[in-house]
């Protein structure tokens, strides 16, 4: 990462005035969000936007037909083309044939996409913004920090600064006040304005109307009161049929801000009357930009499902730390990184792509159904294509698969590791690693790992076997959560079996865009896992049940090892994770805990993992209750922790405060005991109770249960 980007992150996460504008926002758009969906099935809802974007993505150029006749039909000119150059150059000579002068906009993300307004600027035409937010941002001089509001990242402080210059006289900070300047500076722009040039949220093909979905009005007034009018649609907003707009316009409101409706849906079906009985001079391009290329690429098409209303941000633990300016360009948060390594360029997408923790929350609320995390994923893997990977990468990859030598290098920084460590931590490292421990002690390498313990564990012989993969955590950190999982299976009548060939789930490759290294950590776990006929293959480390479930199967595609898929797939049906088998377990009646102890309170973090990709999240705490805890939520339980595996190695600065929330929440519960059912979880959390002084216990949910089997 390059360090003017590094130095753009630390300038947010310290500016108090954007962390507490975004983080107000977050926390109450979570509420609201909740509330504007009452009675609606997300679901459902999702999956009919999803299918009928998807179906247009298939068909962008015959859509495109479709409407150009149907909308010329209506009297509207359409100019079509791939080139942003072409979009900005034709609007200009709309302009200059008609002597306008001074241009009115509505917000659109297209325009800002092609960078109209410098343009249009350079060339003499005045450009006026009239959304308050893209106004607030024009009179800054900034780019948009979020699709929907633009200047979310503003106080109303600064907005009164920004004002005040503008009318040169002292504004109070006071919004209805602020509203009213921005509404009297702005009406006389409107009436005198030439041209207005707007964008289009949905473009329907079999009427040739272009639908607009704002909350201020200013956009009936940018395409109504200029004789001339010029929307910009990328072609990604076409749809075949009128009646997808219904879905839309259900979702998109109560995503964007939580509202039910915006308060003005406009529907423009073609060129209306001027008041001198002229006919308005209307203009329908259709942008591409790489939009028809996206839709032919098998891994990004999905991306066209996006229907722009930024609820992706708006959840992102990221981006609500950093705001979107880190992000460098038009499009900010998970979305703009896709959306800016295509229409920008692939290499503009380097450092930004490092930001997501795939923590998946976004992906959870979507509604066009975008897996963000994977694209980004995808978009790692082909950096590491185009580029290599770095030196450091080659050299810790090259460890990494090669088992024995990666697990004797775990050996020997036990030993190493002697002199910083205290207890069961280390609290401090010299010289350049010292970021790693500011904020969060690190746990000790074990003094035996769980691979040498299990050999000493006398097991009984019993019929049924279940394989445990350890994962690095639990095998060289927490060996005693392993030694836990197995009490509880033998207790169930299960014999554990411990393949000692397994190794390292190649999850940190994976997640680095090194798909090679990944896909040879994959070959090397299903032939260990798989050389005994076991009933389960089950692990108590989410990130890696993802990777022996999914992750396997996608590096091995993706590197096209397709000799090795059937047994990636067999593996795959046969791994489970921790608290769902032993929840199973319980089920059956084959496994019960001691009765008639009440043990307190108790509060559970949910593991981005298990709760996002594996859909696990009611069974540790009903296994936690049957224990004899009482469960007392934490707030915004399954927000991530900021551990992201090497991510807080990496970006210590963005993972420092996420886990500060986190630890004040689990706090804020008053239980004595926070569990969970991820090892880097646990390494975070724990690590940073211990750097706080909190004596809050953090625990696996494994060892919990350990403790509280019948004897
Ligand atoms: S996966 Fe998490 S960090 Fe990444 S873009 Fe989505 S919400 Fe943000
Ligand atoms: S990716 Fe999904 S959540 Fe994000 S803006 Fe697009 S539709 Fe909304």
């Amino acid at each position: 990462m390059k360090s003017e980007f590094k130095a753009s992150i630390t300038r947010a996460v310290n500016d108090a005035n954007l962390t507490g504008a975004l983080g107000k926002f977050s926390e109450a758009y979570r509420v609201n969000r909740t509330k504007a969906y009452e009675g609606i099935d997300f679901e459902a809802l999702r999956s009919r936007i999803a299918e009928a974007k998807s179906s247009a993505a298939c068909q962008l150029d015959r859509l495109a037909d479709i409407f150009q006749k149907n909308a010329e039909a209506l009297g509207a000119k359409v100019y079509r083309t791939r080139d942003p150059e072409e979009v900005k150059q034709y609007i200009l000579k709309v302009a200059k044939d008609n002597g306008v002068k001074t241009v009115v906009k509505s917000k659109s993300m297209a325009t800002e996409e092609i960078h109209l307004n410098p343009y249009l600027i350079k060339n003499g035409i005045s450009v006026a913004e009239t959304d308050l937010g893209e106004w607030i941002i024009q009179l800054a001089g900034q780019t948009p920090s979020h699709m929907v509001m633009p200047a979310i990242h503003m106080t109303k402080e600064e907005v009164a600064d920004l004002f005040s210059k503008e009318v040169n006289e002292r504004i109070a900070t006071d919004i209805p006040r602020l509203v009213k300047v921005a509404r009297n500076e702005l009406r006389p722009k409107f009436l005198a304005a030439d041209m207005g040039i707007s964008g289009g949220n949905i473009a329907v093909a079999e009427t040739g109307s272009i639908v607009l979905v704002t909350n201020e009005g200013n956009a009936r007034l940018t395409t109504t009161l200029p004789k001339i009018h010029i929307a910009l649609v990328g072609v990604e907003k076409l749809v075949e049929k009128f009646e997808t707009v219904v879905p839309i316009l259900d979702a998109l409101p109560r995503s964007a801000t939580a509202q039910l409706l915006t308060s003005y849906v406009s529907i423009i079906s073609g060129p209306t009357p001027n008041d001198d009985g002229s006919m308005k001079d209307m203009h329908i391009i259709l942008m591409d930009n790489r939009r028809t290329e996206m839709a032919q690429d098998p891994k990004f098409k999905q991306a066209l499902q996006c229907i722009r209303c930024g609820s992706c941000l708006n959840v992102c633990p990221i981006f609500r730390l950093v705001g979107g300016h880190v992000f460098g360009g038009i499009y900010t948060g998970g979305i703009g990184t896709i959306l800016t390594a295509w229409f920008d360029e692939l290499k503009k997408s380097e450092d930004i792509q490092g930001l997501c923790i795939q923590c998946g929350n976004c992906t959870q609320v979507c509604p066009g159904k975008l897996d963000i995390p994977e694209m980004i994923m995808e978009i790692r893997r082909r950096l590491v294509l185009e580029k290599g990977q770095s030196l450091v990468q080659k050299a810790i990859f090259g460890v990494v698969n090669n088992r024995k030598l990666f697990h004797g290098m775990l050996r020997a920084a036990s030993v190493a590791g002697k002199p910083f460590t205290s207890g069961k931590f280390i609290r401090h490292l010299p010289l350049f690693l010292s970021d790693l421990t500011d904020g969060r002690s690190l746990p000790a390498i074990a003094a035996e790992p769980f691979r040498d313990t299990f050999l000493k564990i006398k097991q009984p012989r019993l019929k049924e076997k279940v394989a445990f993969y350890a994962g690095c955590l639990i095998d060289f950190a927490y060996p005693e959560m392993g030694v836990a999982l197995v009490k509880l299976l033998n207790k169930a009548g299960i014999e554990v079996v411990f393949p000692q060939e397994q190794t390292c789930c190649g999850a940190p490759a994976l997640y680095n865009g090194a798909y090679e290294v990944a896909a040879q950590n994959a070959v090397d776990n299903i032939k260990a896992l798989l050389q005994e006929d076991v009933r389960h293959v089950v692990s108590a480390c989410p990130t890696c049940t993802v990777a022996l479930v999914h992750e396997f199967i996608n590096s091995l595609d993706a590197t096209g090892q397709k000799q090795w898929l059937p047994k990636a797939k067999e593996l795959s049906q046969k791994t489970v994770d921790f608290s769902t088998l032993v929840k199973q377990l319980v089920d059956e009646g084959r496994l019960s805990f001691k009765e008639g102890e009440e043990l307190g309170k108790i509060t559970y973090h949910d593991s981005c993992h298990l709760k996002r990709t594996l859909k696990v999240s009611e069974q540790p705490r009903e296994l936690l209750q049957k224990a004899g805890y009482e469960m007392a939520e934490m707030y915004e339980c399954d927000m991530c922790c900021g551990m992201g595996g090497s991510y807080s190695m990496k970006l210590p600065e963005i993972s420092g405060p996420i886990l500060q929330s986190k630890l004040k929440n689990i706090k804020e519960t008053g239980a004595p005991v926070v569990a969970m059912d991820c090892p880097g979880c646990v390494l975070q959390i724990r690590g940073g109770m211990d750097q706080d002084g909190t004596a809050v216990r953090v625990k696996h949910t494994a060892e919990l249960l350990a403790e509280r089997l019948k004897d």
